[in-house]
């Protein structure tokens, strides 16, 4: 396991949080690891994988909608890619 490149291991951002009816900042828990603090090795690398698809995409002037369409893929499954998640 390794440190969460996200929060650094602080397992929460100190964050604008959005209700309803008004905006607050608070605490929010890590949503890369989990709350954890610490992700897989694989996590790391899906994630590194997925930043450097984003800086492409955006080097090329495309919208993730457009990104997902050339490469046949749907919108959320392309959003998955460049998030380091995975599809379910
Ligand atoms: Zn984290």
């Amino acid at each position: 396991m390794e440190t969460c490149p996200e929060c650094k291991g602080e397992k929460r951002f100190w964050a604008l949080m959005h209700y309803e009816h008004k905006c607050e900042w608070g605490w929010m828990s890590c949503y890369v690891c989990g709350g954890k603090g610490i992700v897989t090795q694989q996590k790391v690398k899906l994630r590194r994988y997925g930043e450097s698809i984003r800086i492409d995409r955006i080097k090329r002037g495309l919208s993730m909608r457009e990104e997902a369409t050339r490469l046949k893929l749907t919108p959320y499954e392309y959003s998955c890619r460049e998030t380091g998640k995975v599809p379910k």
